[in-house]
């Protein structure tokens, strides 16, 4: 991922609301292992649609810790080479500037939406997150929440390869949902929450075959030099199938059980982010028709 060097981030597009807490290091990871996996399964890479009102409006916000931003280190995309925070930062940049352009191209409009960084906990519209729920979504105040320690264990725990492009597949993964918001689409996963062909799943592997389409056109949104490498694409393709829920039941629980799967198999995660790779066009991102 080699941005160019002259271009500008705009990071007020990224909150950093982290170090408000307990001091970094501090997270026991002993002895609770099993639960705290129990928890990420839950709502890795999730969504949380039970708080709130779903779509519409943002919520009130319900701030733990002051947000300050990026702006004073992350001004280019030579920032953006250097260090992770100013990374993020362009990564976000590019994804809502694709988005941007591919609603007006429709007659749409897109709405930006904030990443806050946070480290161990926050306060959001959808309630009280810690950071072993993993990245995630929240529609009532539309924002992605990301610890980046995560990416850590994405590695350690779920054996993926890591590297920048696993954070950007798992960012533009965040945004596919507040795309999926912002068209009304997540409105068809109540009541059918879990299980193999459940709208669920099927509004995970669009979430996965949206960053798919991010990433095949981010070399046009001006942030980076040269489009993505196979080495790159093969760091997305590692993180999405280390999040299989086949294969995070099978570590948990020693079994697989399509009823209870929430996110799609390792296999399909990769199929539908290959999918949107492929295409670069969203409609081939129609998970909600037809088998998945
Ligand atoms: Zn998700």
């Amino acid at each position: 991922m080699d941005f160019d060097n002259d271009a500008k981030l705009d990071a007020s597009q990224v909150e950093d609301a982290r170090g408000g807490g307990l001091p970094t290091g501090g997270l026991a990871i002993g002895g609770g292992a099993v639960g705290i996996i129990g928890l990420i399964v839950a709502l890795l890479f999730g969504v949380d649609i039970t708080g709130g009102g779903g779509g519409g409006a943002p919520g009130p916000e319900q701030q733990a810790q002051p947000a300050g931003n990026l702006s004073a280190q992350c001004r280019t995309g030579n920032d953006a080479d250097q260090s992770e925070d100013c990374r993020i930062v362009g990564v976000v940049n590019s994804i809502q500037r694709y988005w941007t352009q591919e609603f007006a191209d429709s007659g749409e409009r897109y709405q930006p939406a904030r990443t806050r960084l946070f480290s161990q906990a926050t306060q959001t519209a959808c309630g009280h997150a810690t950071s072993q729920v993993g990245p995630f979504y929240c529609p009532a105040d539309q924002r992605v929440y990301l610890d980046l320690t995560f990416f850590n264990e994405l590695q350690q725990k779920f054996g993926a390869k890591g590297g920048p492009f696993a954070q950007a597949y798992v960012i533009g993964h965040e945004y596919g949902h507040h795309v999926q918001n912002l068209l009304g689409t997540m409105d068809k996963v109540r009541g059918d929450e879990k299980g193999a062909t459940s709208a669920a799943v099927r509004l995970e592997l669009q979430a996965d075959c949206f960053a798919g389409v991010w990433a095949k056109n981010a070399v046009n949104t001006g942030l980076y030099e040269t489009p993505f490498t196979q080495a790159d694409i093969q760091e997305a393709l590692s993180a999405a199938e280390a999040v299989g829920d086949d294969r995070i039941q099978e570590r948990t629980q020693g079994r697989v059980e399509p009823d209870a799967f929430t996110h799609g198999t390792s296999e399909q995660r990769n199929r539908w982010f290959t999918t949107g790779y492929q295409s670069g066009e969203p409609a081939r991102c129609d998970t909600f028709s037809g088998s998945i």
